[in-house]
């Protein structure tokens, strides 16, 4: 067992933090308030070689691995949860499940420009009524010969808007139950029949954008096929294992980046002729925060470690994810504590980073999810 970062981690993780600093901090109050996206950063990052480290050097990767890809995401979200969200949507998402399920022209085709950023990418799972029970989608995919026919809403779709390259799910025999789901690799503004639209009404996560995809008789080839037919429910929970982390390491992020914003304040806020981070109370609040972000980071780093083994990790993942999710919504609850009514202010970074933590508890399965999942092990029933 080895607790200490190699010098390469280090290094990646001071990478991605300055960028972090010189490049999304100067802009991001501002663009959070006016729900300004720029694909130029993420292009930027994917120069810099962010999103190739779960991705091998045969298709423009870096191959550094899935923990060093977490710690610079984790660096990223500390400063933005909004451009956090990338690493997920370009090659931890859509990237290792086209690296895992997809041809060799798939691979060859999508993942590259997906490791620099030329391609974005998206994954597209909830439908308005399908949520936690992704089995109850009702979208459908007719095989027509020629192409499959493809009809159905998705719903709360990370970059619906900006996508060119989006992992579909779709019944292609609903008679099978979640056996009869398949996995396409959709060219979406490439697709008649595909629209998307913007979802404005967020919480948070303001600088990412968000939308609806809907597919009217959407004619897909048949060569957009991942895997085999019936193949899908299989792909999207072994997706899930990887996107689940990269949430779990953005919520360790966005949990980092309260007691940061809160040691300095109180540090400088004086109250009954002390600085507030003399009184007990405070100095409790900002050690729980201390030791519940170092738990949650060594729980995302051990999940990580574990993919980097080859070994499966779905208990360790769900942890993580439900711990550093919990965490960060905690943390940033108790910074905006500590600041005040300048916490209730969004003139001041914290009130940001509670909203965008809320995100955490939701996406890539609910905390809730999470505790089934996790209790499915505890009590023996899955190994
Ligand atoms: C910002 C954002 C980005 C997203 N990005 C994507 C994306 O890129 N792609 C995508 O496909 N989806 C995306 N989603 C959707 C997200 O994955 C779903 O919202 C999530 O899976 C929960 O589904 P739901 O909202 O329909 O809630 P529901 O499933 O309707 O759940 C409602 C409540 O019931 C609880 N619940 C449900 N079932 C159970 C149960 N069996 N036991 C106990 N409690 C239960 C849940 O925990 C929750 O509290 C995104 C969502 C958000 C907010």
């Amino acid at each position: 067992m080895d607790f200490e970062m190699t010098e390469e981690l280090l290094e990646m993780k001071k990478v991605a933090r300055d960028f972090a600093e010189k490049e999304i901090a100067p802009i991001v109050e501002k663009d959070e308030a006016e729900h300004k996206f720029r694909p130029e950063i993420v292009r930027k990052m994917g120069e810099l070689g962010f999103f190739g480290g779960v991705i091998p050097e045969q298709y423009g990767g870096t191959g550094v691995g899935m923990l060093a890809t977490v710690v610079m995401n984790e660096e990223i979200a500390r400063v933005s949860a909004s451009y956090g969200l990338p690493f997920n949507m370009q090659t931890i998402g859509p990237g290792l499940v086209l690296l895992a399920w997809g041809t060799e022209e798939h691979k060859k085709n999508y993942i590259p420009k997906l490791v620099t950023g030329e391609f974005m990418g998206c994954f597209a799972i909830t439908e308005p009524n399908s949520g936690s029970d992704v089995a109850s989608m009702k979208s459908l995919a007719v095989d027509k010969g020629d192409y499959w026919l493809l009809n159905g809403a998705k719903t709360w779709i990370s970059n619906a808007q900006v996508a060119d390259i989006g992992i579909v799910y779709a019944y292609t025999d609903p008679s099978q139950k979640h056996k009869g789901m398949s996995a396409f690799a959709v060219e979406l503004k490439n697709t008649k029949g595909v629209t998307t639209r913007a979802i404005e009404t967020k919480l948070g996560l303001h600088c990412a954008p968000t939308g609806e995809v809907i597919f009217e008789d959407a004619k897909i080839p048949k060569s957009a096929l991942l895997g085999k037919p019936g193949d899908g429910f299989k792909i999207c929970m072994s997706m899930l294992d990887n996107t689940r982390l990269s949430c779990a390491c953005r919520a360790v992020g966005v949990a980092q980046g309260a007691p940061d914003a809160a040691v300095k304040y109180a540090n400088e806020r004086e109250q009954f002729g002390k600085k507030i981070g003399e009184y007990e109370m405070i100095q409790s609040q900002l050690a729980e925060m201390f030791v519940e972000t170092q738990a949650a980071r060594m729980l995302v780093y051990r999940a990580a470690y574990l993919k980097d083994k080859g070994i499966k990790n779905t208990l360790e993942v769900s942890t993580a994810k439900y711990f550093a999710a919990e965490t960060a919504v905690k943390a940033t609850n108790e910074a905006v504590k500590i600041f005040g009514s300048y916490g209730f202010s969004s003139e001041y970074p914290v009130e940001r980073r509670l909203r965008d933590a809320k995100s955490f508890q939701i996406v890539e399965g609910t905390s809730n999810i999470q505790k089934m999942i996790i209790s499915s092990f505890v009590l023996g029933q899955r190994k």
